[in-house]
């Protein structure tokens, strides 16, 4: 199935189906039950964190981010002034944690940022930081998680630290799913999309081949 423009970069939702407040690919729902029922089973509550964004909350995200708005973040996770920053220093440390609207895969309704909401201690907001996932409340819930999403469909595409996105143990995405959407999303597309409302947009559209093969192409297989 090829998806317009509008929907592969998060312009629209109708073609998303809505199931437990939730928007997902029609084809990812009876796996998503199906792994929900053996979270479940093995005592966890499967809590989502994040799943369908849209375009327009994307590049709120970005252009927050990019105006010092929202808390911009390095490697290390230390807040960055992006005031001391220049537009390409700033859109790097952005890439990192935040993809470039268009180019998120929680545009799909194939991506979900996933905890176990009974692991989550008292009066404890969850941060989606990794040590949360790595040794936090989070560590058991995720060695599960890890053991049992292949067979019910989903992979972990940021599972390691490629150079490109960080690494995201919450993130889930749906194999099959996601395939042909991923094949769709070329260079060429996303450079329909990045008007400009979107902040550095000059820059962006320069270095976009750079940005895709960098930030979208390189991600872990699964
Ligand atoms: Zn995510």
């Amino acid at each position: 199935m090829t998806w317009t423009l509008e929907a592969l970069t998060g312009q629209t939702e109708t073609h998303l189906i809505s199931f437990e407040g939730l928007k997902l690919h029609p084809e990812i729902k009876t796996d998503f039950i199906a792994l929900k029922n053996a979270a479940k089973q093995a005592g966890f509550t499967l809590g989502i964190a994040s799943g369908f964004r849209s375009f327009e909350r994307q590049k709120m995200i970005w252009n927050n981010k990019f105006l010092g708005l929202r808390p911009l973040l390095d490697d290390q996770g230390n807040t960055l002034n992006p005031h001391l920053l220049n537009e390409e220093e700033k859109i790097k440390a952005i890439l990192r944690w935040s993809a470039l609207p268009g180019a998120s895969r929680h545009h799909w309704g194939t991506d979900l940022d996933v905890y176990a909401i009974n692991h989550l201690p008292p009066k404890t907001e969850l941060q989606l930081e990794p040590w949360e996932y790595l040794t936090g409340h989070q560590a058991t819930f995720f060695q599960w998680l890890k053991k049992n999403s292949p067979a019910n469909g989903f992979y972990f595409p940021y599972e390691k630290d490629l150079g490109g996105v960080a690494f995201e143990p919450w993130h889930i995405s749906h194999k099959n799913a996601t395939a042909p959407l991923l094949k769709q999303l070329t260079p060429e597309t996303l450079r329909k999309v990045i008007s400009c409302e979107v902040q550095g947009q000059k820059w962006i559209l320069n270095k976009m081949d750079w940005i895709y093969d960098r930030y979208i192409a390189n991600v872990s297989k699964g």
